[in-house]
């Protein structure tokens, strides 16, 4: 394939992105706590999650395994390695959602979506990447890795909070209350979302681009929908936390 036509092809599937941030503003992804019934077959919840999150991990080790890449693709590959290692053989394993599920139908468009964005990352880092040594000399690796770690550690702490918010056995919801938690609703969200922010500018190419427009597309309305849920549910849920954004949004 030719880059011009692999870069058409990444233009389409940002928009294909920016489309479902559209219809993620009517329609709330059913799982976790917004859940509900009409949404076809369940599966278990953590299994769900492993289902989901494999295609990102297995795409990309293949692509590292098969070609030989700079050692500045090397450093992209490992960085996402690391991350969906964590999301598909840990974070499944630790969150505590005894018997809950989520719909096969959630599973299986994550599924397509992570194929696809993995797929464009992959082969970009096996076949049209030209990074040098210099690369990690250039203003965009810092500021990429400086944002990578940051989301990176943000998401991570964050998550564990969240997680350990429940006794073992325990499915319900507490008011989180500490961390970046004392000014935002959402900050493994925003994490996340600095993770792949940093990934794009380090890689600075057009599927790690997409990537990032897929993350916000996902991570924006649900971040909206859980500040909205906690209002909704939590009388006392304090007035001056904000979404994802301390004292913005
Ligand atoms: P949530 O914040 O909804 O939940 C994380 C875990 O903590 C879940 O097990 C949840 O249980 C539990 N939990 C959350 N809030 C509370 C609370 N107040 N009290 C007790 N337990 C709580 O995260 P998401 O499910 O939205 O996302 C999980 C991870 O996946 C995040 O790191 C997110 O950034 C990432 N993600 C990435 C996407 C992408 O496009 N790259 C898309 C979606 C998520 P329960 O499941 O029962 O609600």
């Amino acid at each position: 394939m030719k880059l011009d036509t692999f870069n058409i092809i990444c233009i389409v599937w940002s928009i294909v992105g920016i489309s479902s941030f559209v219809l993620l503003q009517f329609v709330r992804a059913p799982y976790g706590r917004h859940i509900k019934k009409g949404w076809g077959p369940e599966i278990p919840n953590n299994l769900g999650w492993v289902f989901m999150e494999l295609p990102s991990f297995l795409i990309i080790l293949y692509f590292t395994l098969i070609s030989s890449q700079s050692n500045y693709a090397y450093m992209l590959s490992i960085l996402w390695l690391i991350h969906y290692f964590n999301r598909t053989f840990i974070f499944p394993f630790r969150i505590r959602t005894k018997k809950k599920k989520i719909p096969l139908a959630i599973v299986l468009s994550a599924i397509f979506f992570n194929t696809v964005n993995a797929s464009l990352n992959g082969y970009y880092l096996s076949v049209f990447e030209q990074y040098n040594s210099e690369s990690f000399l250039y203003w965009n690796f810092y500021l990429g890795i400086i944002l990578f770690v940051a989301g990176f550690l943000i998401n991570q702490i964050s998550d564990n909070y969240l997680i350990n918010l429940r006794k073992p056995g325990e499915t319900g919801y507490k008011i989180p209350k500490k961390f970046l938690f004392k000014y935002i609703s959402c900050p493994n969200h925003l994490g996340e979302l600095t993770q792949w922010a940093g990934f794009a500018i380090m890689a600075w190419n057009l599927p790690a681009l997409s990537f990032f427009i897929w993350t916000a597309a996902n991570l924006l309305p649900r971040a909206a929908g859980h500040h909205k849920w906690y209002k909704k549910h939590f009388s006392n849920y304090p007035e001056k936390r904000k979404a994802l954004i301390p004292k913005l949004w």
